[in-house]
């Protein structure tokens, strides 16, 4: 079986409070790999392009102006599964009703400032994947 592929980002909030490393740790003992990793200061246009599937949403303008606050940590992860994986270590958007143990019940503050990007499904990680390491597939060999 194909090993999957899948893009985190450790957003600006989790980044300003220094646990890159501690949630790094949650997906390295779950079994997830680094596959490629950057951290950058996203440009308004490409937090508008990253999250154009929002853009009709009340919440977009918000959401982009939080997501060039400050650097993000972008990463592929690779293993197994990893896309529900990393789902299930992110906990559910709003951090109030993230399950006890998720990196969102730990590190968010609120459901916009919400520590952690994964993406959700095969089709959107191909796309998010490609966006931040071009080249890059969400199945790795
Ligand atoms: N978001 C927000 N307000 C909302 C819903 C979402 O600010 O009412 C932001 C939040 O940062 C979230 C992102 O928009 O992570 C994308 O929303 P989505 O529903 O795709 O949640 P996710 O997949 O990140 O759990």
């Amino acid at each position: 079986m194909a090993i999957e592929r899948t893009l985190s980002i450790i957003k600006p909030d989790a980044v300003a409070k220094n646990v890159i490393g501690q949630i790094y740790s949650r997906f390295e003992t779950a079994g997830l790999k680094i596959a490629a990793a950057k951290l950058v200061h996203l440009s308004r246009a490409d937090a508008e392009q990253f999250y154009a599937v929002h853009a009709a949403r009340p919440f977009f303008k918000d959401l982009v102006e939080f997501m060039i606050s400050g650097p993000v940590m972008i990463t592929a992860l690779e293993g197994e599964n990893a896309i529900l994986k990393n789902r299930e270590l992110m906990g559910a958007t709003d951090p109030k009703k993230a399950e006890a143990g998720t990196i969102r019940a730990d590190f968010a503050d609120s459901i916009d400032a919400n520590a952690v990007h994964g993406s959700d499904a095969a089709e959107t990680a191909a796309v998010e994947i490609a966006f931040f390491f071009p080249g890059m597939n969400v199945y790795a060999r």
